[in-house]
């Protein structure tokens, strides 16, 4: 639309002064007589003149319509040729006028009048109606029909019927028109009530459908004033046309500049109006013509018609509220079938069909994957109610950070996605947003989570699951580099994170496959070197890799979740292989195993019933279990604490993995029952010397040292790890350390080897 968005209003009012003025001239002329009958013929041509300026400025403001452009077109070419007929007419009756009669039309005005009106109504005809099918196309030939009778009977018996029977003299060009007229208003308006909201405004084409009613109007001034279609109908029904046109105008070029209001069809209706507006000459006939046995008869139909027409009505509208409720059963469905229930959010079926829609659009897509990091432990420790407040808090937030262009997704579980489409905001940005909102608390239950964000963005015409890879692919990479952070998708990136997602696919079948090994590693009793415990740590008998270490699959194990069968694998073998040492060996048998626990199966509610179940099935007494726990594992949620005091009450010990590495070691110590300590490996090495710089040997002693007075005033075993040489033995020895483990003192090695190893023990102990 080039045109500002103001509707040209003054167009209205200039034509509606004409009207006036034309109106004030005939009540003078009537009244007083005074001036030449042609006065009465200027309005029109003039007001005419101003509709085809209008029509031209319309016809040019909506040039990218085609459907708009050609109605206004033809309006326009009516409006011309009805302007130059009235113009004729006009200059006619200034010459040729006597007195107070006017001439007659000339053939040549009649014509132009004429086709000004058969434009009208072709221009109104090719307004395209939409129909769905034969069915309603039939019904609504049937309703146009009715509709079509039920106008044109009144106009008939009120407007033509006594015309063409009157006494007066009407020339044909005049009848003619006013047939033509009739024609085209009766089909405009029953065309109008099968329109829907389209290029067309409906207001604009029921004014041009009305224009033609000024023919019934000019009817009703001739049987009124008793003239032929002179001065009354000249001056006041005729410049009512050009009026109804800009009118018109102004209704179209509102719409079409965006003021469409969404206005329901009335097509239903128009039947029974169609038989009410039947019944009105009918009633006519009752009260005027007839005697009354024909009128009886008459008056029966006319009430039974009115009765039909109820009952039909009423049943309408019980129809209308039946299907209202349909459609909002449709909207409902429609709705749950595209969000999701617990959020609200739109889900993924809709996050599909939305992005498919743009990258076919030729819309460019970004896509934010959200992972939330760590929810199953929420859910776990917390219960799923708190885990539901929380994402419903989630989505809250990722509404508000979506901003006006994002479309935010629940795509499940605590998965979450904003689609931007096209917009201008970008992903980074929105990116941040969220984890910035993260950093605070959310929820009822004021919790402190993370996400990992994918970012990928494609262009119009990719595929919808090619950008989900992508942004998954980033989403891993984010997880990958420790969580709370985003990472946008980039070329070769895909690569390393697929094969660590193969990972995951390997594990469970390396699982299925059993070629998962417990392999352990003796901790010795550094005073006399005798095995007292062993920790077991799991290996992977790759078929093409060889030994694999847990370093490169635990993490793989922990995300996927496998992490929970390996380990009550590993811990059901260790219990196995204790007890047949026990059994075996008696009192030279390592005194404990030691089994890694991990955070996700701490957090598994069936835990501690797991570990139950193992020293039963393998008749282990739990004095001789141990489970390492690292510090991260231990600090979060009431479950875990209740899982770890459920489990040293039944007697099994707990050990703190890693000592000194983690932030709140020394206050674990307090809060949890830890009966072993083992010093990280990080505090043991370059225990011995330090060359390059003295003051970090000095460091590390100071912990070592701190950990074993600690350790004695809470009267906690002590296991330093990671021993590598004789020098670094020595100096724990020194410090106070009763207890070791490391490749100096043994390597990890298979059940085997180890059964192997306590042989040797028992005949080295047995020859003293
Ligand atoms: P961790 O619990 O700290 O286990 C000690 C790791 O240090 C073992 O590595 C062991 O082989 C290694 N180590 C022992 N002595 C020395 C030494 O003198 N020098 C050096 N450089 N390293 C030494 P491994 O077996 O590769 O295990 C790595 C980690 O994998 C373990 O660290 C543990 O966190 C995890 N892990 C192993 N098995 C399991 C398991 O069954 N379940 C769970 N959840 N985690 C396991
Ligand atoms: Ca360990
Ligand atoms: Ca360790």
């Amino acid at each position: 639309m080039a045109e500002d968005g103001r509707a040209p209003l003054r167009y209205v009012w200039t034509v509606a002064g004409l009207v006036l003025a034309s109106w004030v001239w005939f009540a003078v002329w009537r009244t007083f007589g005074v001036g030449p009958v042609a006065f009465g013929y200027v309005a029109v041509p003039l007001g005419g003149a101003v509709s085809v300026v209008a029509l031209c400025r319309l016809w040019r403001a909506v040039r990218d319509d085609p459907h708009a452009r050609r109605f206004c077109g033809v309006l326009l070419i009516g409006a011309c040729f009805m302007t130059i007929g009235f113009l004729l007419m006009a200059v006619n009756a200034f010459r040729y006028s006597v007195g107070d009669d006017p001439p007659d039309m000339t053939i040549f005005a009649a014509v132009c009048v004429g086709l000004g009106f058969a434009a009208a109504m072709w221009a109104a005809a090719r307004v395209p109606v939409d129909t769905a099918g034969r069915a309603e196309r039939r019904r609504m030939n049937l309703d146009r029909t009715i509709a079509f009778l039920g106008c044109a009977t009144p106009l008939w018996h009120f407007g033509l019927a006594p015309m063409i029977t009157a006494t007066e003299r009407w020339s044909v060009q005049t009848l003619s028109l006013i047939g033509l007229a009739f024609l085209l208003s009766v089909a405009g308006m029953t065309k109008v009530a099968y329109l829907s909201d389209g290029p067309v405004d409906r207001t604009a084409l029921r004014l041009v459908a009305a224009i033609g009613l000024t023919a019934a109007g000019v009817a009703v001034c001739a049987t009124r004033y008793g003239d032929a279609g002179g001065p009354p109908s000249q001056a006041l029904v005729l410049p009512l046309g050009p009026l109804l046109l800009v009118l018109a105008v102004r209704a179209q070029w509102n719409s079409a500049i965006g003021h469409r209001r969404v206005s329901r069809r009335s097509s239903h209706l128009l039947p029974y109006l169609a038989v009410a507006a039947v019944d009105l000459p009918l009633i006519a006939v009752v009260v005027g013509e007839l005697r009354w046995p024909g009128r009886l008869t008459l008056g029966s139909a006319v009430v039974v018609s009115v009765l039909v027409i109820a009952r039909q009505f009423l049943a309408f509208r019980d129809n209308a509220a039946l299907l209202r409720d349909i459609r909002a059963h449709e909207e409902r469905l429609q709705h749950e079938a595209s969000h999701d229930g617990l959020t609200g959010l739109a889900n993924r079926a809709m996050f599909r069909s939305t992005m498919h829609d743009a990258l076919t659009r030729s819309d460019g897509v970004t896509v934010l994957l959200v992972d939330l990091d760590d929810f199953k432990t929420v859910n776990d420790s917390l219960g799923h109610d708190v885990g539901d407040h929380l994402l419903v808090s989630v989505a809250a937030m990722l509404r508000e950070q979506a901003g006006e262009d994002g479309l935010p997704v629940r795509i499940g579980g605590d998965e979450f996605a904003v689609l931007l489409v096209g917009g201008t905001t970008v992903g980074e940005t929105v990116a941040q947003r969220i984890l910035d909102a993260l950093t605070e608390p959310i929820s009822e239950h004021r919790l402190l989570v993370q996400a990992s964000i994918g970012i990928a963005t494609a262009e119009a015409g990719a595929s919808v699951d090619s950008v989900l890879r992508e942004a998954d692919v980033a989403m891993y990479a984010a997880k990958q580099r420790g969580k709370a952070a985003y990472v946008r998708y980039l070329p070769g990136m895909a690569q390393p994170v697929t094969a660590h997602m193969r990972l995951g696919g390997e594990l469970r079948r390396a699982l299925a496959r059993q070629e998962f090994e417990v392999f352990y590693q003796p901790i010795l009793d550094l005073g006399t070197n005798k095995i007292v415990g062993a920790e077991a740590l799991v290996r992977w008998n790759h078929p093409d890799r060889g030994l694999v270490s847990p370093c490169e699959f635990i993490p793989a194990a922990e995300r996927t979740g496998l992490i929970m069968e390996l380990g009550r694998y590993v811990l059901r073998e260790a219990c196995r292989q204790e007890a047949s040492w026990l059994a075996e060996f008696g009192s030279d048998a390592p005194g404990h195993v030691a089994v890694n626990v991990s955070a996700r199966q701490l957090h598994d509610f069936d835990f501690v019933a797991d570990v139950r179940d193992a020293l039963r099935d393998t008749g282990l007494t739990p004095g001789h279990l141990v489970l390492e726990l690292t510090e991260s594992a231990v600090l979060r949620g009431s479950q875990v604490s209740r899982a770890l005091h459920d489990l040293d009450g039944a007697g099994v010990r707990l050990a703190l993995d890693d000592f000194g590495t983690g932030e709140s070691s020394l206050s674990l110590l307090r809060t949890f029952p830890v009966a072993i300590v083992k010093l990280d490996k990080s505090f043991v090495d370059g225990l011995e010397f330090d060359e390059v710089d003295p003051a970090c040997r000095d460091a590390r002693q100071a912990v070592a040292r701190a950990v074993i007075q600690l350790a004695g005033a809470l009267r906690l075993e002590t296991v330093a790890e990671g021993i590598e040489n004789e020098a670094q033995a020595r100096e724990l020895r020194a410090l106070g350390y009763s207890y070791g483990q490391g490749y100096h003192l043994a390597m990890p090695m298979s059940a085997a080897s180890m059964t192997e190893l306590l042989v040797a023990q028992r005949r080295a102990v047995a020859t003293g």
